[in-house]
């Protein structure tokens, strides 16, 4: 947008972020030049900017307002807790009421024989304390070497040191000296890019197989686990070829090590089932929660600690471990409301039986496009891959920043779809109907000829 026409109070807000506000994953400078887009209200699926247009969130904020905007149980909720208990730990042997119900209600969706849950601020804190809790495990067990975890290339753990390590983001690593000891990497099962000649099934048998070859490398008695999104969300919504999850499993009962699946993005309803693990039948034995689970109105976030895993640390002592917020009574009463709306409206069997797959079937049309070199999702998640030639797969030139343009022309025409460099990526509320179904692939297919428009031939 050019700064001629913006509204004074839009100017205002811009100098504010220019002289005040470090915002997170933003080229500063770049950000100061153009200013950013102002957010100002938003309800259902939709938000409004500061200039007054109406936009369809694609990516429900950043994957996590499932139950869509402006629930008024949700604010109901979080205003008498407030009221009645703004604040109290959850440390030293003391607890809520909010928190336990919580608890309890998070257990009863989990997959069998995960009752147990530590509650966090955020995912990032929730892969913190995977990592620590996976360590303190094997100690407690009386096996203290087995510390490393595996996780793959182009994961997104969060953003802390640990869970930064965790993933496997090549510019986040760089930045900071990442990972720190005892991290270490595979391929990810990203067959479209990564692929090459190979079918997608065995290059999911190959991706699959390299956790074995790493095992081995490291030495099982030095691995703690495995971590894995059972989708890659940030990364560019990688749904891994059907061979690859089975294979997984066959590998990790093969050895004394234990499985984290990260759920931030998928938990809570967004492939259609309460967790990814659910979909793929992945049994983990610890879970990263957050996102969906609050529908974002609150932080929060947490894992799910199965009984065997308790069992054993629970012999283990103190665990020196703990977030000021963990468990925050408002952050609680929210989720709990937040997972009465997802059950009682019936919103996850919606997204599994008729507008998730009436998402897929829409976006699936837009294979035809001159642009688009394949389309895929799951649920209420979708990537559409950018490419100069089908075929072959080819990419444009990074420089020319493909994926960029599309997310530039598709929010000045009312959607949200974030660019994972030239993987365009939709992840809605799980609420979205299917007439805005219609009006989200009208706006990407616009996008897209716009994108196309730009590019050399
Ligand atoms: C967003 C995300 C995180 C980090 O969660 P924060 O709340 O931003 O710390 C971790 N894992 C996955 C898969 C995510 O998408």
């Amino acid at each position: 947008m050019s700064n001629a026409v913006l509204n004074n109070k839009t100017r205002e807000w811009q100098a504010m972020s220019r002289e005040h506000h470090l915002a997170p994953f933003s080229d500063y400078k770049q950000l100061a030049e153009n200013g950013p887009r102002i957010i100002t209200k938003a309800e259902g699926v939709y938000l409004w900017d500061s200039e007054g247009h109406k936009i369809l969130d694609g990516m429900a904020g950043l994957w996590c307002v499932a139950v869509g905007y402006g629930r008024e149980e949700l604010v109901e909720a979080a205003s008498r807790q407030m009221r009645e208990l703004a604040f109290s730990s959850t440390f030293f042997q003391t607890a809520t009421p909010a928190a336990l119900e919580l608890a309890k209600a998070i257990a009863e969706i989990a997959p069998p024989g995960m009752n147990h849950v530590f509650f966090t601020g955020s995912g990032s804190e929730g892969n913190d304390t995977v990592l620590r809790m996976v360590r303190h495990y094997w100690t407690t067990k009386g096996q203290p070497h087995k510390k490393v975890v595996i996780s793959r290339h182009n994961a997104y753990h969060g953003s802390t040191m640990g869970s930064a390590s965790l993933g496997g983001m090549k510019e986040m690593h760089e930045q900071g000296d990442l990972p720190i000891p005892g991290i270490v990497h595979i391929p990810q099962p990203y067959w479209f890019g990564e692929g090459g000649d190979m079918s997608p099934e065995a290059f999911g048998i190959w991706a699959a197989d390299q956790l074995e070859k790493k095992i081995l490398e490291v030495g099982e008695d030095n691995v703690a686990a495995f971590i894995a999104e059972p989708i890659q969300g940030a990364g560019g919504v990688i749904i891994p070829p059907d061979s690859y999850w089975p294979r997984i499993r066959e590998i990790l009962s093969r050895y004394d090590i234990l499985f984290i699946a990260d759920e931030v993005i998928c938990g809570f309803g967004r492939t259609g089932e309460w967790f990814g693990s659910d979909y793929y039948g992945i049994a983990p034995d610890l879970m990263t929660i957050a996102k969906g689970l609050t529908s974002g109105y609150v932080p929060m976030g947490g894992l799910i600690v199965s009984d065997k895993l308790f069992e054993v640390i629970s012999q283990g002592g103190d665990f020196n471990h703990g977030f000021t917020y963990s468990g925050h009574p408002v952050a609680a009463a929210v989720g709990l409301a937040n997972l009465r709306i997802l059950k009682e409206e019936g919103i996850i069997e919606r997204v599994r039986d008729q507008t998730g797959p009436y998402l897929q079937r829409r976006l699936r049309e837009l294979a035809d496009h001159p642009l688009v070199g394949e389309v895929r999702g799951l649920g209420m998640l979708g990537a559409i891959e950018l490419v100069k030639d089908k075929r072959s797969r080819t990419r444009y030139p990074s420089a020319l920043g493909a994926g960029k343009l599309c997310h530039d022309h598709s929010f000045n025409n009312g959607l949200i779809m974030r660019a994972a460099d030239d993987t365009m990526i939709i992840a809605p509320p799980l609420v979205i109907t299917e007439a805005q179904i219609d009006e989200l692939l009208s706006k990407a297919r616009l996008s897209l000829d716009l994108t196309l428009e730009d590019l050399p031939r």
